[in-house]
């Protein structure tokens, strides 16, 4: 595993198939998954203003919460050993006798973990009052800092404002905020909801938006989960094999092949006009992937 981050590995690829040759259409990758072997790229982007923050406010440890497989306590926990913080991972769940990859190297990494039960889990109040004088991060790193965190994914492609569509995935709505902050007025940002019947992201997107920004064109969908948040069929897994084929894309079962998935769907049925070009984030979460069965995948 690398010790370090490399923001120069972090480059766009653009997509050649059929399909967008046929729409006159441009499909680029920021591929941000590149940052690390196992930090997803949007939860560092996400985290570095919560820990600027944690420093410059005197506190030596951060604590959030998250699954046994989470995209954010492994990032948070490697966020925090470079940043020199100490942090705590709140887990949901007992703790299990054969610990995760993700918790194993978390743990690695130097986090404590801390197993609560699913009740206790949804009671944050609690858990909040039960670890006093540490600096909280929200469970996916919602909030506004991490949107402003991650309204610099951009900057990475240097021709970002020449696209007509960004698209993501969208969790939280954290980096879709900072994207929708990033782009520019005449730019669509596409969010790809990762969760099913999530109907209240619009306004969590909304609600992390400074009031000059809320003018801006954004658009949440909400028919691309195959069967709910980590539900992973048996097409969807195929259709990332297929990606690996035919592009050498790795995606993660979670966000981006879901993601990928919808933009091919818009495109081919021009819910996505002819002629668009198209900036989709590679978010990363490929870690994640390790909940599966060995050899399910090709990547
Ligand atoms: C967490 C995550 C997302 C969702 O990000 P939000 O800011 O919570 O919407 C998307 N992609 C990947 C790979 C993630 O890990």
């Amino acid at each position: 595993m690398k010790g370090t981050l490399e923001f120069g590995n972090i480059y766009t690829q653009t997509i050649e198939a059929n399909w967008l040759e046929k729409k006159d259409t441009v499909l680029d990758i920021l591929r941000i998954d590149l940052l690390h072997e196992v930090v997803s790229g949007n939860k560092w982007f996400k985290l570095q203003y919560y820990l600027q923050d944690a420093r410059q406010r005197g506190y030596d440890t951060i604590a959030t919460l998250g699954g046994a497989y989470s995209n954010h306590i492994i990032a948070t926990a490697f966020a925090s050993k470079y940043a020199g913080i100490k942090s705590i991972g709140v887990i949901r769940g007992e703790r299990p006798r054969v610990l995760s990859r993700t918790l194993e190297q978390a743990m690695e990494a130097g986090m404590e973990l801390d197993f609560v039960s699913r009740s206790i889990y949804s009671d944050k109040a609690s858990i909040m009052q039960q670890l006093p004088g540490v600096y909280w991060v929200n469970e996916g790193g919602f909030g506004i800092r991490g949107a402003e965190g991650a309204a610099e994914i951009l900057q990475y492609n240097p021709h970002a404002f020449k696209y007509t569509h960004i698209a993501c995935a969208v969790g939280t709505g954290t980096m879709m905020a900072g994207l929708i902050i990033a782009s520019t007025q005449k730019q669509q940002v596409i969010g790809i909801s990762a969760m099913k019947g999530n109907l209240g992201l619009e306004q969590q997107v909304q609600s992390l938006l400074p009031v000059q920004e809320q003018v801006k064109n954004f658009h949440i969908f909400h028919d691309y989960h195959f069967g709910g948040y980590a539900k992973h069929p048996p097409e969807l897994i195929h259709y990332m094999n297929q990606l690996w084929e035919q592009h050498r894309l790795p995606t993660d079962i979670v966000y981006t092949a879901k993601t990928f998935y919808a933009v091919e769907q818009m495109v081919t049925q021009s819910l996505i006009p002819p002629g668009s070009k198209i900036l989709m984030i590679h978010s990363g979460g490929l870690q994640g992937n390790r909940s599966l069965p060995d050899k399910t995948l090709a990547f």
